[in-house]
């Protein structure tokens, strides 16, 4: 059986449990080393064959995989973060279909929620966004027209650019050009819960100018939107005036 499996955003207690466990009984891992925490593969047994993909082409990769896979191994195949998200898994699922091969993959806690913990933030505020949007700056992967930046930006949602904080100006120059104010509250969070994580706050209009002075532009995500800044209304869920299935609201209450 071969396992996809989400490592999680790099602190190595960050895995699921049973991503965890699973990497305990591999014979192989093919892992992700340009970001996947190297810490992670403490848990693997005696034995076991590591194999880092960062230097491999997709065939060079399912060569691995199969190999593993026929030689009955426990074959593991570790992406950073949880693996639906950039992860390139869908060609590699497609060929171990065509294949035969069996196959399953195991979630993992997204960079995305990693900064959020980071920063201690709520992307789904009410009164201000109760939708996140997920995106990125075109790099050598296209991004399909209608879902510029610029025309993402027109909703003024929560926003997470991954991949692109190299490309800051352009970045913010597309979400100002599409709707957010210059002073919409920003942050680019590095290396989210590992050892030298930093976060950087600002808004749109200086955030560039902050990346530049502290010298990151990668593995990072921007965040954005007015879920960052203090105004907000509070929750339907436990205002005391309000009924739910699970508890009946007091009569007056605030
Ligand atoms: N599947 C991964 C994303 C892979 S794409 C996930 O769910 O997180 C790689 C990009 O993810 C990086 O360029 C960076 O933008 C972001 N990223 C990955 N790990 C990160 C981390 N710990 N902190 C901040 N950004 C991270």
């Amino acid at each position: 059986m071969i396992y996809f499996i989400g490592a999680g955003p790099g602190a190595p207690d960050l895995i699921t449990v049973r991503g965890a466990e699973l990497l305990h009984r591999a014979g192989m891992i093919v892992y992700t080393g340009s970001l996947v925490n190297p810490a992670l593969l403490d848990g693997a047994p005696e034995g076991c064959e590591v194999h880092d993909s960062a230097s491999m082409t997709l065939d060079e990769v399912m060569g691995c995989l199969l190999d593993g896979h026929r030689r009955g191994l426990v074959t593991v195949r570790l992406h950073t973060g949880d693996p639906s998200l950039y992860g390139a898994i869908r060609e590699q699922m497609d060929k171990l279909r065509a294949a035969g091969v069996p196959f399953e993959v195991v979630p993992g806690v997204s960079s995305f929620c990693a900064a959020a913990a980071a920063i201690q933030a709520e992307y789904t505020l009410p009164g201000v966004s109760q939708t996140l949007i997920i995106s990125r700056m075109e790099g050598r992967t296209s991004v399909p027209e209608r879902e510029s930046l610029r025309s993402l930006a027109a909703h003024r949602a929560s926003m997470v650019l991954f991949l692109s904080a190299g490309m800051l100006e352009g970045l913010c120059a597309e979400l100002t050009a599409g709707g957010y104010p210059p002073e919409t509250p920003a942050a680019l969070v590095y290396r989210a819960s590992w050892p030298d994580e930093r976060v950087l706050r600002g808004t749109l209009a200086d955030l560039p100018a902050l990346a530049r002075e502290a010298g990151v532009t990668r593995t990072a995500l921007v965040l954005a939107g007015d879920f960052l800044g203090n105004e907000y209304e509070l929750s339907k869920l436990y205002d005391a005036g309000f009924s739910h299935g699970y508890r009946k609201g007091r009569e007056g209450a605030e």
